[in-house]
């Protein structure tokens, strides 16, 4: 008897929740993007709403994590790179039987093509093996705890140099890379504050192999977003540390290669670069 009350308010309590479920309109689960055009360097928000299920998620025939948020949704921030051909796309989710397909454009940043010479000596210096791998590991960080909550401030205040996305062509070769970030001009020594809370994933040393980013700190602010801070004079945090917004994570100096001293700022999201102001204008 004792069990079969046990089944009964089991039962009971299904239909109930049932009946809750419809009544709030269903469980069908909705993909929603907050625009279908981007520019390059961008980046789409890409939000899963409705399912218990983590969706995935595919742009440009790439996959990107859904991350949980506080009211239940998934979302990924999606990075178009600066390179990427303009022209039509779209952005796939699907979460067990669902799926949804979302057309989007991408646009051209319309930003300079700068023509670089290099001598043949200059044009050989390149990052160490190490170097390279340490870095890709560091921006490509996916830590599922949001870690960032409001805007982002700049690390340190002065005369931007050079912008994020500038396209590079190199002794008259087609375009093939780009400016990964934001230069700041300011005086060697200044400190440099990380722009948002996050942990220390990588410190690399020019005196140890980091011969072309030089001193460099990189922080995970989680859920794909990471920031680099390069050519530091000296460095303040060891890997591992958590750092609020404002806290000083070294100097500026003009460490690596350089022409002089200043910071450059990259922001990254699933290890592609895109402009950290977006971050700087609004909240994400
Ligand atoms: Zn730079």
């Amino acid at each position: 008897m004792k069990q079969a009350l046990k089944s009964l308010s089991l039962l009971l309590f299904c239909l109930f929740a049932g009946t809750q479920v419809e009544a709030s309109g269903g469980t069908n689960p909705d993909l929603t993007l907050d625009a279908v055009t981007k520019k390059q360097g961008e980046f789409f928000v890409a939000t899963v709403s409705g399912t218990s299920t983590i969706p995935d998620l595919w742009f440009n025939g790439e996959h990107f994590s859904m991350f949980r948020q506080d009211n239940g949704s998934y979302r990924a921030l999606v990075p178009v790179e600066n390179l990427l051909k303009p022209g039509s796309y779209a952005v796939l989710a699907k979460a067990g039987e669902w799926k949804e397909k979302i057309p989007v454009q991408v646009a051209s940043n319309n930003l300079p093509v700068q023509k670089i010479w290099l001598d043949e000596k200059t044009n050989r210096l390149k990052a160490t093996e190490e170097e390279k791998a340490k870095v890709k590991r560091g921006l490509r960080t996916l830590s599922s705890i949001k870690l960032w909550s409001e805007l982002l401030s700049y690390p340190c205040n002065g005369r931007k140099s050079s912008p994020f996305g500038v396209k590079r062509s190199y002794n008259g070769a087609p375009v093939s890379s780009y400016h990964k970030g934001l230069d700041i001009a300011v005086p060697q020594g200044t400190p440099v504050k990380s722009p948002a809370r996050g942990k220390v994933v990588l410190t690399g040393y020019e005196s140890n192999r980091f011969h072309v980013h030089g001193n460099t700190v990189i922080i995970d602010h989680g859920q794909g977003l990471t920031s680099i801070y390069m050519h530091l004079h000296s460095i303040s945090v060891e890997e591992g540390n958590m750092v609020s917004k404002g806290d000083t994570i070294g100097t500026v100096g003009s460490t690596g290669i350089s022409t002089g001293p200043h910071l450059h700022w990259g922001t990254y999201l699933y290890g592609t670069s895109v402009d950290p102001e977006l971050f700087v204008r609004k909240v994400y």
